[in-house]
């Protein structure tokens, strides 16, 4: 739990640009520190939005050091997991698979859930006054008193710190490294959520369909609602000129795959489908400058195919968090936050590239992980690694 300490960083003010999952967990786990925490979404209001995700052990428990208790709430909002599904594309089960070894061996199970649901959760704990939304940052300058951010519409706001928390594009990290477009990674995604009666899955269990250089992910994710992800290879991306296009593409996609898959997709309104390529950046060596540094997709935005983007993002919330409490001096936290963070990031940034193309090829085609070569570790013990993540207490 996160309590004001009397070695915490003497700042007043903090902007959080960014009102995603990871603002929102930070401006929660911020304000328990005793700081006057803003947050700036360019989103004019919080719609229902994203699709359907995995939380893992390692980021569930970041969210019950940040916010006790909030776990039960998720859980209510979202499915918890207890077995996966191999399907082929005909819909047919190849092979399930127990994830209760989840809550046997960290203590915490696997939950899927929708991205809207989670961010209205956090959304309740962060007070109304202290989220601004239609602010889109567009800059900021700093001196050695404070960081002055830049809206569109000239907004202006003042702040002792800033932490740029606004995803794969972010304005923050742009004007601190310049680091330009993210990295396309060659296949492209089409996801929505949905509210179904559905005979793929019983409920509690998480299905994969594999097909050749494209698969699908079904997600339930609690109180009726039902989340399917398709993806494919596509080494030259495109956007459809709109949605009933996009849904007419996945139908074209999937049209020798099984009926009832289909009817999932066919039963979807356009509007909710989701289309986007698949990106990531490569690694940065530093993340902060001055009174500002980054968390979450602005830091490291990494391929889904571990499913970490999120569960990682709460793993920078704790660990800032702690390190506010920790040191008194900014570059003192903010040069701990990096010496804690960007390593574990890097390689999970990393095996996610290669796993996410690993997706696309046959047992036959795969070659051995240089990032788990590297680390001499096997993939059974990298998970480990990845999921037995232990929160800095404060
Ligand atoms: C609408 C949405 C839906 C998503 N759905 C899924 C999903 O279904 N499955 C999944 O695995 N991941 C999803 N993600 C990504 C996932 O949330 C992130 O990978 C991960 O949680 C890291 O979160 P983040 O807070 O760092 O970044 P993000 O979740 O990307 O949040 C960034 C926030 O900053 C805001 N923002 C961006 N630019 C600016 C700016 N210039 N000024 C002010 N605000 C700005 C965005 O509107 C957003 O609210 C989604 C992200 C968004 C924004």
């Amino acid at each position: 739990m996160y309590t004001n300490t009397q070695e915490a960083i003497q700042v007043n003010k903090i902007a959080i640009v960014g009102a995603g999952l990871g603002g929102l967990a930070c401006a929660i786990a911020l304000r328990k520190l005793g700081y006057d925490v803003q947050v700036y979404e360019k989103a004019k209001d919080f719609r229902p939005v994203g699709g359907g995700f995995g939380l893992l052990p390692n980021g569930l428990k970041c969210l019950d050091a940040i916010e006790p208790g909030i776990v039960s709430l998720i859980k209510n909002s979202g499915c918890e997991v207890s077995q996966s599904v191999l399907k082929n594309n005909q819909g047919e089960t190849i092979r399930t698979n127990k994830t209760a070894r989840y809550q046997d061996k960290y203590g915490l199970p696997l939950i899927t859930v929708w991205w809207w649901h989670l961010q209205q959760v956090l959304v309740s704990k962060v007070p109304e006054n202290n989220i601004h939304l239609n602010h889109r940052c567009i800059g900021f300058t700093q001196d050695d008193n404070g960081v002055d951010i830049y809206f569109d519409d000239d907004k202006k706001v003042r702040a002792d710190l800033l932490i740029g928390a606004d995803g794969i594009n972010s304005a923050v990290r742009e004007t601190l490294f310049k680091d330009g477009k993210a990295r396309y990674l060659g296949s492209m995604s089409w996801r929505a959520v949905i509210k179904c009666d559905q005979q793929l899955l019983n409920p509690g269990e998480l299905g994969v369909v594999r097909s050749s250089r494209e698969f699908m992910f079904l997600l339930n994710l609690g109180n009726g609602y039902f989340s399917w992800l398709y993806r494919q290879l596509l080494p030259n991306f495109f956007l459809s000129p709109n949605l009933d296009v996009a849904k007419s593409e996945v139908l074209s996609k999937i049209a020798h795959w099984g009926k009832p898959l289909q009817q999932l997709v066919e039963m979807t309104p356009s509007e909710r489908i989701l289309e986007a390529p698949i990106y990531d950046r490569p690694p940065l060596d530093t993340w902060s400058n001055g009174r500002v540094t980054l968390l979450g997709d602005a830091a490291h935005p990494m391929a889904p195919a571990l499913a970490q983007g999120t569960n990682t993002t709460f793993e920078d919330v704790c660990e800032l968090a702690w390190c506010f409490a920790q040191y008194k001096n900014i570059s003192e936290a903010f040069n701990n936050y990096e010496r804690r963070r960007i390593d574990r990031t890097r390689i999970i940034q990393n095996r996610s590239a290669e796993a996410e193309m690993d997706n696309y090829k046959t047992q036959e085609e795969k070659s051995p992980s240089l990032v788990l070569q590297q680390l001499q570790m096997s993939n059974e013990e990298f998970q480990d690694w990845i999921l037995s993540y232990q929160p800095p207490t404060i």
